[in-house]
């Protein structure tokens, strides 16, 4: 080893992550990718056409650290139109690198040494990580992935003189669970007696199904003052890769945002803000995308149906868990990497979105796919030796 006192490492529980993992196995098995969660289509060309006329434009240097002017005033207007509750543009927006970013930047902007923060698991992977390298420590409410409704007197035992800090995501990713207004209400009223402060993970604010609305923490007047409410154009444009995200949140909680945010990365990619923020003009763009994916579900969940799964229609986001506990005894990560390997179908295992890796024998498909490809996926699962 090089270095007389070795380095020590902040993360020593973390390995690479599922997605990554999961995506890399299908490539080399040639596999039909329904793991990681990114749409296999393209954006639209209009909004293409938008970032080649704002690269061609000259808008080529820094952004303005908290974002382009006109990206934030387009989402304070779209916020405002979905929730009734107005961001200031200037002192209360800001532009981020994905909702990662955002997420990163208010866990480390909340949480000191031996701050307690609330995590629902299942868990998108990036949030506990954060709150360690802050020093914080995670404390778990414990969620069956097929859960209908939350236990918040569970949630307040939970709860002790050192939490600061609870975060929440509605549409779920991996459960597909959309939060009902009388929760955001529980959480307000919690949160208020417990002097919280709230991260709301909203991602897949667009993509709800069946007639719901997404309910976000802005639109609860009590809530949005103590919230920061992290979204991503990734999911909402079909642009993962762009890492186009924003966090709202009042000044008080924006001010001490930015400051890590401007040493963190500074600003963001200026000609796609400008892209997206004249996209937005078009509410269509947006609006109309919970009645594309909820036909990709219906499509999918249609053509998986005889298998034997247990599946509870996903409420939101673009995921579908399946329960396979009366098919295989196999745990899921084995089975995953197994139907990867043998049968051609890429999945996540939901057990990864659990602190102890708990197994409930429960898949997540991503259907952000081509009807075709989900078509496909179907027939091989459907043919595979259970
Ligand atoms: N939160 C959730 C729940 C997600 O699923 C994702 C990404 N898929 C993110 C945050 C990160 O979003 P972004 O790609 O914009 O960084
Ligand atoms: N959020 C995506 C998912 O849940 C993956 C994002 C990533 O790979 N980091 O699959």
């Amino acid at each position: 080893m090089l270095l007389k006192n070795p380095l020590q490492s902040k993360l020593p529980n973390v390995g690479t992550t599922i997605f990554t993992k999961m995506s890399a196995l299908a490539e080399e098995h040639k596999a039909l990718n329904l793991a990681q969660g990114f749409p296999e289509f393209d954006c639209s060309p209009d909004l293409q056409a938008l970032v080649d006329k704002y690269v061609r434009s000259g808008k080529n240097q820094y952004a303005p650290m908290p974002g382009a002017l006109p990206l934030r005033e387009a989402i304070a207007k779209k916020t405002f139109e979905g929730s009734g509750r107005e961001y200031h543009p200037v002192t209360e927006i800001t532009i981020t690198s994905g909702a990662t970013e955002a997420l990163f930047v208010a866990i480390s902007t909340v949480v000191h040494p031996g701050d307690e923060v609330i995590v629902f698991e299942p868990a998108y992977d990036s949030y506990v990580p954060a709150i360690e390298l802050s020093g914080g420590i995670p404390v778990f409410v414990t969620l069956d992935p097929q859960y209908d409704s939350i236990d918040w007197e569970a949630v307040k035992a939970r709860i002790t003189g050192k939490t600061r800090a609870i975060i929440i995501n509605t549409p779920h990713n991996p459960t597909g669970k959309v939060w009902a207004a009388s929760d955001l209400q529980a959480l307000a009223t919690l949160a208020e007696e417990q002097d919280l402060i709230v991260i709301s993970d909203e991602v897949y604010e667009y993509i709800v199904f069946d007639g719901r609305d997404h309910i976000s923490a802005a639109s609860v007047p009590s809530l949005a003052e103590r919230s920061f409410v992290c979204g991503s154009f990734g999911k909402t444009f079909h642009t993962t890769g762009w890492k186009l995200g924003y966090c709202l949140a009042p000044g008080y909680l924006t001010a001490e945002f930015r400051k890590i945010h401007q040493f963190l990365v500074f600003s963001v990619v200026t000609p796609f803000q400008f892209a997206v923020a004249e996209y937005l003009n078009e509410p269509e763009h947006y609006l109309t995308l919970s009645a594309f994916y909820e036909r990709k579900r219906d499509l999918f969940n249609e053509a998986i149906k005889g298998i034997g799964f247990v599946l509870k229609p996903s409420e939101g986001s673009f995921f579908q868990n399946v329960s396979y506990a009366n098919l295989s005894e196999e745990n899921d990560a084995a089975l995953a990497e197994r139907l990867t390997r043998e049968v051609g179908v890429a999945s996540i295992p939901v057990s990864a979105f659990y602190a102890r890796k708990t197994d409930f024998k429960t898949l997540r498909f991503c259907f952000a796919k081509h009807d075709e490809t989900l078509l496909k996926a179907a027939e091989l699962l459907n043919r595979a030796l259970w």
